[in-house]
């Protein structure tokens, strides 16, 4: 099914509300990353450059629902925004209900969505409420687009016309890409902290990637079918489940030796260990050596390849060498790669290997989503928008 692109559209003199994900990571007012901010830019600047009313908004944080909380405001992002953007008027809005008119081609920034009673919930008020602040309305927070809330999904049911900018657009196009005709061999590198998050993209990338690498908490739960892997963070629940996909799929590769500490600590000092020498008083931090050897080779032997995860806690130096050489291996790999998820992203600042990756996803859930083959909401949403206005 077709969605509407924002080129496709007359928007000079509109009105038109960007939905963005400006979910940055802020520390005392200070932004620590702006991947997300920056790939939100090339739509917010053909609007100002098609002279456009553009009003912006998004979620930050996750803030008690209704409720102000400074540190959860996108006032910092205004901020920055006012740097950009110094060449044109840009205003900051606290109250959706006492919004001003603004001039083609200046810019307001609405405060953080989930300050307002019923935006998780999809409220049907506030999602009108939304879609009366716009002519136009445009969907370009992939990263929230697997959330039927009332910034991402009621607002465009509202709006008379609601269309797709442009890093919507680059995303699925991307996604697209490695799910349709990948070239072969194709590695799926899936690593984080717990299976129970991540065992739905697991059954469905067994089927399309030719071989599937697990790492960090989340291979702890298969090698615990077998061992008794000590302190180690698993899941009991799961063993049963991880078994059955284990033993149907044998492209489902696990590691064969671990780094093991005592302590899950910044300084602990770490010991590789085969899984059967694993102590009950030690826990798998990451990779061990031979694990690092046979999966860098998977990934230098494959031509297309989906990462999303580290293979360890990366956060300490000791146990950062498996998710290093892996985000190493894929960076060397002159195929086509595909990353995303939060901590994917901070692995991939680490190590600088930003301009070495083919594309780089802004969303975490919506990313593992999308590969899974389900519908995202706010797709479906401008799917059905397109229905209705032909
Ligand atoms: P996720 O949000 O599920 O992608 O998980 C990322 C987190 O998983 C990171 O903070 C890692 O430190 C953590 N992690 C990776 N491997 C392990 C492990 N073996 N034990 C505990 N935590 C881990």
């Amino acid at each position: 099914m077709k969605i509407r692109n924002l080129n496709e559209l007359n928007i000079t003199g509109k009105k038109v509300l960007i939905r963005c994900d400006l979910n940055v990571p802020i520390k005392d007012g200070i932004i620590q990353s702006d991947a997300r901010i920056l790939a939100s830019l090339p739509t917010i600047k053909y609007a100002l450059q098609k002279k456009a009313k553009v009003i912006i908004m998004s979620h930050l944080g996750r803030p008690k629902e209704g409720i102000y909380e400074k540190k959860y405001s996108l006032l910092p992002i205004f901020e920055y925004f006012k740097k950009i953007f110094h060449y044109t008027k840009i205003y900051f809005c606290h109250d959706y209900s006492n919004i001003n008119e603004i001039n083609s081609g200046e810019i307001l920034i609405l405060e953080n969505v989930r300050f307002n009673l019923g935006e998780l919930k999809n409220n049907k008020k506030l999602s009108k409420k939304y879609s009366e602040l716009c002519d136009i309305f445009v969907m370009d927070a992939f990263g929230s687009s697997h959330r039927k809330q009332a910034s991402t999904y009621g607002v465009g049911k509202f709006s008379n016309i609601a269309c797709a900018g442009f890093l919507l657009i680059s995303e699925i196009t991307n996604l697209k890409k490695i799910l349709k005709n990948p070239k072969r061999p194709m590695v799926a590198i899936v690593g984080g902290a717990k299976v129970s998050t991540k065992f739905n993209i697991l059954n469905k990338l067994v089927n399309i990637a030719d071989f599937v690498i697990v790492g960090g908490g989340i291979a702890n739960t298969f090698l615990a079918i077998d061992y008794n892997i000590g302190k180690s963070l698993y899941e009991p629940e799961y063993i049963s489940e991880a078994k059955k996909l284990l033993k149907k799929n044998n492209n489902l590769l696990i590691p064969i030796d671990s780094r093991v500490g005592r302590n899950f600590s910044c300084s602990e000092k770490d010991i590789v260990k085969i899984p059967s020498d694993i102590n009950k008083n030690e826990e798998i931090m990451d990779f061990g050596d031979k694990t690092i050897k046979k999966f860098v080779n998977v990934i230098k032997k494959s031509n297309t390849i989906i990462w999303n995860g580290p293979v360890g806690v990366f956060e300490f130096p000791n146990f950062r060498k498996g998710t290093e050489s892996i985000a190493k291996a894929i960076a060397n790999n002159p195929g086509f790669s595909i990353a995303g998820g939060g901590d994917t992203l901070s692995v991939i600042d680490m190590f600088c290997i930003k301009n070495k990756i083919s594309y780089i996803s802004t969303g975490g859930g919506a990313f593992l989503e999308f590969i899974e083959g389900k519908k995202l909401p706010a797709i479906q949403m401008l799917e059905e928008n397109l229905k209705i206005n032909i």
